[in-house]
């Protein structure tokens, strides 16, 4: 009986949850869906269910690499027999489409770039830019070996990999985490990390919905309970400290040249002598610029929260506080706030050749 009400109020918990952030954010895109169904069936080794999932991936749009570089990744989480298990499961999953016609895409080759570090440097840098702080523990003191092998082996050797980007892998590991037993204070600590690069709470209540229904009811309610316990301490969601802010936010921006709500603070207009213009934009989690480019090029620099940078035909990157970014001359790019965070970037603009070319808006598919 007690457990049944738990149970409900679990429910309504859940609901009023997913109803309070559905309406300010976007959800996760069909092959994030997909991508959350293979990281929990292959991370619970059950490999029928995961053969259904693998093609739906494939079907979704997944490339071969991107789809091995999550069951790659997964060994990390859920061990090398289930990681090789699932592997095999995608070999076969491939000759099969393969016999009867169908052309999966292979997708990006992974690079790694270590740029005469060593892995380990590499592996530590990662991990703090990913979490946000350096990690003490403990039990790294206890047994120093599986911080290295951590640093090494997980963020340093499959985090360098760039085939998927920080914010999939998260996804990648969440789901994972979710459809295992006894790992909810790795889930804990994984529900912040995926904020923090970029997952909004919409988007985690709707990875932990897809647990709950399609994978293990019990697991999706413990999952839930736990991402409800994340958000209601908000550890990296809102930036509420506002006196380490250096600028004013200004003038909100009411052209049509931004989606979303965001603020300019002009610093420095341009004139005859001096070509270049400095601005402190404010982003509201989910505001962006429109697809733009500068004749002259231009800087930014992260002040703060999380920002997505991208130019035409390459990947989104994750901008945090202190990251710089060289905008070339005459590359369509965009730039803005994550979903779940707002980000404040200084746009240092040349304007020698003329002012900013406003181009289409940024769909949602792009932003996502
Ligand atoms: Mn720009």
């Amino acid at each position: 009986m007690l457990k049944k009400i738990l149970f409900c109020f679990i429910m309504i918990i859940n609901q009023t949850l997913f109803a309070q952030t559905q309406k300010d954010s976007i959800s996760l895109s069909p092959k994030e869906k997909c991508i959350v169904v293979i990281s929990a069936y292959a991370a619970q080794g059950n490999m029928n269910k995961l053969q259904i999932a693998l093609n739906d991936g494939l079907n979704a749009g997944l490339s071969i690499n991107e789809v091995k570089e999550i069951l790659v990744q997964l060994y990390a989480y859920a061990g090398f027999p289930r990681s090789l298990n699932a592997l095999n499961n995608l070999m076969s999953v491939l000759e099969e489409r393969k016999s009867k016609g169908i052309v999966d895409a292979s997708g990006k080759e992974p690079v790694i770039s270590l740029e005469g570090r060593s892995i380990l440097q590499t592996g530590t840098e990662n991990q703090t830019k990913l979490i946000g702080k350096k990690i003490e523990g403990e039990v790294y003191e206890f047994a120093p070996v599986i911080d290295q092998f951590l640093k090494e082996h997980l963020f340093g050797a499959i985090f360098s990999r760039d085939n998927l980007d920080w914010r999939t892998r998260e996804i990648v590991t969440i789901s994972a985490l979710a459809s295992m037993e006894g790992v909810e204070n790795q889930l804990r600590s994984h529900f912040g990390v995926g904020m923090y690069n970029g997952l909004s709470q919409t988007q985690l209540a709707e990875l932990v919905t897809i647990i709950e229904t399609k994978i293990n009811i019990q697991r999706g309610i413990v999952a839930h309970q736990v991402l409800q316990s994340v958000i209601s301490q908000k550890p990296y969601v809102k930036i509420e400290n506002t006196d380490a802010l250096i600028f004013e936010k200004g003038q909100k921006i009411d052209n049509d040249n931004f989606v979303g709500t965001a603020w300019l603070n002009q610093l420095i207009r341009s004139d005859s002598r001096n070509k270049i213009q400095v601005g402190s934009v404010t982003f509201e989690p989910g505001a962006r610029t429109k697809w733009h480019l500068h004749p002259s090029g231009q800087i930014l620099i992260a002040l703060d929260g999380l920002g997505y940078y991208q130019e035409k035909g390459s990947p989104k990157r994750l901008l945090h506080k202190g990251d710089v970014v060289q905008c070339p001359a005459n590359v369509p790019h965009w730039h803005g706030a994550s979903p779940g965070q707002h980000f404040i970037q200084i746009a240092i603009t040349n304007t020698q050749n003329g002012p900013t070319v406003w181009l289409e808006t940024v769909t949602d598919e792009e932003y996502n």
